[in-house]
């Protein structure tokens, strides 16, 4: 139990750091804020507190939430591609 929500935190932590450059970067910042933003996978809204990374298929950039069912899928389609 304890050792799952300290795993959010960190992974929170971590994307907390380096989200806003990224999305600067990406030229994604305005949308997110926006809402204009969905998960690839789900199709919910991505908003700060639910963006769960960018993921790179086929050379088009994926974002995704925090929901362990699209954590599953990047997974899955990045073991796919190697
Ligand atoms: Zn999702």
């Amino acid at each position: 139990m304890n050792t799952q929500v300290e795993e959010k935190v960190t992974i929170k932590a971590v994307y907390d750091t380096e989200l806003n450059s990224l999305l600067e970067k990406l030229e994604m910042m305005e949308d997110m804020k926006n809402g204009k933003i969905k998960c690839s996978f789900c199709d919910c809204t991505l908003i700060f507190d639910n963006f769960g990374g960018i993921f790179n298929e086929n050379g088009y950039l994926k974002p995704f939430c925090q929901k362990t069912e699209c954590y599953i899928e990047v997974l899955m389609r990045k073991n796919a591609l190697k």
